[in-house]
């Protein structure tokens, strides 16, 4: 049997600066790809013009290779492949898997914005499309780090927009085309994500594509155990001191063999590869704060 090469991926929004959580999905989906002896891609999402921050995208690769995180093949940038998410919305289209949609927010309010039927007091000219998610539909994987998780996509989620009617592609759409376009084997990412998983296994099943394995990484808090992108504690990490915020995220991921001793980023970033042991992440993040606070102490010192 000839079992793919591992190819794990990066996928930042460019929003802003890279922060310690964005760092932590970065350094963590790279160690795992390079310790599994595969590639690691590096994704521009930047599908959503009104939220980006110009210059972000370009930032946040400086900031990367500065980390010695670098993609092992051109960045691939979401606002330029409109055509590949087209071709896979006419599919589920013809299918009959995918329908226009009229309903507003206030709509599908009665019913906790869940959308099972199209309940539209009025047409608008510029339709959202879904994708139809019949009762019963219940997806469940099982996470490298968070172990078994099932959702009821039909109950939970509800037939979801695959391109909004503002006219942007949805992420759920746009992240599934690519992750099979770039032959990803296993996604590395935020647990924050791991609600939109279910939504993406069924689409690449309706789209005939291969679900990759996942893995979703702790999230770090903050001191009041709030999700740090909504924390003072989102500062950006600084490229021009990788080491401190690497050894934190070392801490953040279990890791309980020392950070490598090294002053040379080259060598550290190896010797950790070698340390590695992925069957420590934490499901939850019990040492990332500490991890944290260790950072800003070396900082500080
Ligand atoms: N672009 C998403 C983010 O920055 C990540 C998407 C993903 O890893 O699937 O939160």
């Amino acid at each position: 049997m000839h079992l793919p090469s591992y190819r794990g991926r990066f996928a930042p929004s460019p929003t802003g600066p890279l922060h310690f959580g964005s760092l932590l999905a970065a350094f963590g989906s790279w160690l795992i790809a390079r310790q599994a002896g595969g590639k690691w891609l590096v994704r521009i999402e930047d599908l959503d013009p009104p939220r980006e921050v110009r210059g972000a995208s370009g930032e946040q690769l400086r900031t990367l290779e500065r980390f010695g995180l670098v993609s092992d093949e051109p960045v691939l940038r979401q606002g330029e492949r409109d055509a590949h998410y087209r071709q896979a919305l006419d599919r589920l289209l013809a299918s009959g898997d995918a329908f226009e949609c009229h309903c507003s927010r206030s709509d599908l309010a009665g019913s906790g914005g869940v959308h099972r039927a199209c309940v539209a007091g009025a047409r608008r000219a510029d339709p959202a499309i879904r994708l139809r998610v019949p009762d019963g539909t219940r997806i469940g994987f099982d996470d490298r780090v968070q172990g078994a998780v099932t959702q009821d996509v039909a109950r939970d989620v509800g037939d979801f927009v695959l391109r909004r009617a503002d006219g942007p592609w949805a992420y759920q759409l746009a992240v599934v085309v690519d992750d099979a376009a770039q032959g990803i084997t296993e996604v590395v990412r935020g647990a924050d994500l791991l609600d939109s998983t279910p939504r993406q296994i069924f689409l690449q099943r309706r789209l005939g594509l291969p679900t990759p394995r996942h893995a979703h990484l702790p999230l770090v808090l903050d001191a009041d155990g709030r999700k740090l992108s909504k924390s003072l504690a989102a500062m950006p990490v600084d490229g021009n001191d990788p080491l401190p915020a690497l050894r934190a995220a070392w801490l953040a991921l279990g890791q309980q063999q020392a950070w490598p001793a090294c002053d040379s980023l080259p060598m550290a970033l190896d010797a950790a590869v070698r340390a590695f042991e992925s069957d420590r992440i934490p499901r939850t993040p019990p040492t990332a704060l500490a991890a944290l606070h260790n950072a800003a102490a070396i900082d500080a010192a």
